[in-house]
């Protein structure tokens, strides 16, 4: 049995991760400030003598004794990410740095939830982990973007320096349950708005690009690399079914049967215009690719969805 701390544990991809490890007959630990994560998505797993949860800002030291982490810790929707652009830039660096001092201190392995925002809007199509990227360091976006590259530079300082055990992610744009329903995120945003009957808001003219993983495959996907002693990383993991904007809101619109109409709002600055991951490595040294089709995702998604909102007109959920 391993004990296995998660950075980030209530939130969307973290949640999914602690039910995962803990059905896997791991000691799990939770720790998170909820500043976007809820109570309500590891509920379920509280019965259990091995899980365990920590309200605990990563910018904070923390003792703890682990043998993995995984630091997840950190809003992924850009409306969260930009409401205190200073306090993503603390938790991806001071997260990082404490997480690794933790790793440091007690040799445990450490996976870092990077992203496919450390290649900015990208010029090399699909993007490789070779391609250095072209991020705006000064942009609206750069609090997240630069964080996640700090937070890459430290892991990998830590390594070369301190012979750390560090596995480095770059996660490309994952959805399922649990994302919140007011999250900002694109497929969130058009359930919620589909079922609802509202406006489905594309932004810009809907042309850019993106590729969409189920949270099974991610969540699979995170696990193989933690427990890979080939590579550090860093490794793309996404879904390379690429679609536009607007696909992506016609598709919404057919699988709910929603009267809802296309209502275009401006584009947000630095939005990238394309995004689809190259995943050979990940395929080659993790023996993984994503099994679940958009189509299919998308109506597990609208499932959990359509409950949420009616349990919500009912309760009062945290
Ligand atoms: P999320 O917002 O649902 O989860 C983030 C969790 O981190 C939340 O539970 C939040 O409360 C917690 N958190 C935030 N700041 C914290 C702090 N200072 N201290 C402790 N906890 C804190 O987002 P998610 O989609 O589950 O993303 C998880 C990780 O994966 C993030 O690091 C994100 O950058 C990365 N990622 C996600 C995607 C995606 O498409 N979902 C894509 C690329 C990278
Ligand atoms: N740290 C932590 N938990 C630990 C060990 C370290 O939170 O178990 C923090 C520590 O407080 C410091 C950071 O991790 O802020 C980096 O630790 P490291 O030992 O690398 O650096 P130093 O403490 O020497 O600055
Ligand atoms: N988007 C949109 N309508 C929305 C939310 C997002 O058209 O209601 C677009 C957004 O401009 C971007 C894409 O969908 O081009 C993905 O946005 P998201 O915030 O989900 O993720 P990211 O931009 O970080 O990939």
């Amino acid at each position: 049995m391993k004990r296995i701390l998660i950075t980030g544990g209530a939130g969307f991809i973290g949640s999914h991760l602690c039910e995962r490890l803990l059905k896997e007959g791991n000691d799990v630990v939770c720790l998170d400030n909820f500043f976007t994560g809820r109570k309500v998505n590891i509920a379920h797993l509280m019965d259990s003598p091995y899980f365990e949860v920590i309200r605990h800002d990563v910018t904070e030291p923390v003792l703890l004794e682990v043998d993995q982490i995984y630091n997840l810790a950190c809003p992924a929707s850009p409306v969260h990410y930009q409401y205190n652009p200073v306090k993503t830039i603390k938790t991806n660096v001071m997260g990082a740095l404490n997480m690794l001092g933790l790793a440091k201190r007690v040799r445990a392995r450490i996976l870092q939830a990077s992203t496919s925002e450390v290649y900015g809007n990208p010029l090399v199509h699909p993007q490789t982990e070779d391609y250095w990227g072209n991020a705006n360091p000064i942009g609206p976006r750069a609090c997240y973007d630069e964080g996640k590259r700090c937070a890459e530079t430290l892991m990998f300082a830590y390594h070369r320096q301190n012979g750390v055990d560090i596995k480095v992610v770059r996660i490309f744009n994952t959805y399922g349950p649990r994302m919140l329903e007011n999250d900002g995120r694109v497929v969130s945003n058009f359930i919620v708005q589909a079922l609802k009957g509202s406006d489905i808001t594309v932004y810009g003219d809907g042309k850019q690009t993106r590729s969409f993983c189920y949270i099974d495959d991610m969540v699979d996907g995170l696990i193989r690399m933690m427990n890979n002693d080939e590579i550090v990383g860093p490794v793309n993991l996404g879904n390379p079914g690429e679609f536009t904007v607007k696909e992506l809101a016609d598709r919404v619109i057919r699988l709910t049967g929603s009267s809802s109409r296309i209502s275009y709002k401006p584009l947000p600055q630095d939005d990238p215009v394309q995004r689809q991951p190259d995943i050979t490595i990940a395929k080659k040294n993790l023996g993984w690719k994503p099994t679940i089709e958009l189509e299919d995702g998308l109506n597990r998604s609208i499932e959990y969805f359509s409950k949420r909102i009616k349990k919500s007109k009912d309760t009062i959920t945290v």
